[in-house]
């Protein structure tokens, strides 16, 4: 296997390739480093190749890294990119800096109630579920917009975007490209959002062709999980 900060510069010069196809600048997409699996000393090791903000799926998974590292705590970004029940949110809430997979009102509501009023505001983005498929998580894109609002309002939260995971295939690039435009749809409305976070290993060029401002990168960097 190649050393992570190979494959780390390996992933930001396909990122910049997939920019510079598109007529994006350089820098218009971030790169997010999912560390799920992969254990403490990993993220250390691209920490120290350069990556700033990590991806976790499972919650204990990700408190546990967040703690594991706390040396570097104010120098790295933990974001939450797996499900959340509405019984765990109080641990994300005080010790992430993002959650990418808020699908329903509740959810947001106990995330805002429970981030502490010494951090700076939770940023969310609100998952669509844009493939329908019955398996994953996420809104219908047809009830985007009244959650957007609903979570623009709240305290304590800063709505940046949306999140989608296309399923993989020949209708992956319309399905990234139906992401930019209900993206599109809330910016028109005047929601001050930043952040499409779409792309994964196998798709970031599909992410970033049609417009995705974060990718979400873990096994082209760390390995396949086992
Ligand atoms: C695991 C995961 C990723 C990263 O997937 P890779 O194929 O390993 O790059 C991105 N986003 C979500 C939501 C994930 O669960």
């Amino acid at each position: 296997m190649m050393a992570i900060s190979d494959s780390l510069q390996a992933t930001k010069n396909r990122i910049d390739a997939a920019c510079a196809a598109a007529g994006r600048p350089p820098g218009a997409v971030r790169l997010l480093v999912v560390s799920k699996t992969f254990p403490a000393a990993a993220v250390r090791q691209a920490f120290e190749a350069g990556a700033r903000a990590f991806g976790e799926n499972y919650v204990q998974e990700g408190l546990a890294k967040v703690a594991e590292l706390i040396d570097l705590r104010g120098q790295l970004e933990w974001h939450l990119i797996g499900p959340l029940q509405s019984n765990k949110t109080r641990p994300v809430a005080e010790h992430f800096d993002w959650v990418h997979s808020v699908d329903r009102l509740k959810v947001a509501q106990r995330l805002a109630e429970q981030r502490p009023p010494e951090l700076p505001p939770l940023n969310v983005c609100l998952q669509v579920n844009i493939s329908g498929e019955a398996s994953k998580s996420g809104l219908a894109p047809a009830d985007v917009a009244a959650l957007a609002r609903q979570v623009a309002g709240l305290p304590r939260l800063r709505l940046r975007g949306l999140m989608a995971v296309p399923e993989p295939g020949p209708g992956a690039l319309a399905q990234h490209q139906a992401m930019a435009a209900l993206f599109a749809a809330l910016q028109d409305e005047g929601l001050d959002l930043d952040t499409l976070s779409l792309g994964m290993s196998a798709d970031l060029e599909d992410a970033i062709r049609a417009g995705s401002t974060m990718v979400r990168v873990g096994s082209a960097i760390f390995g396949v999980r086992t």
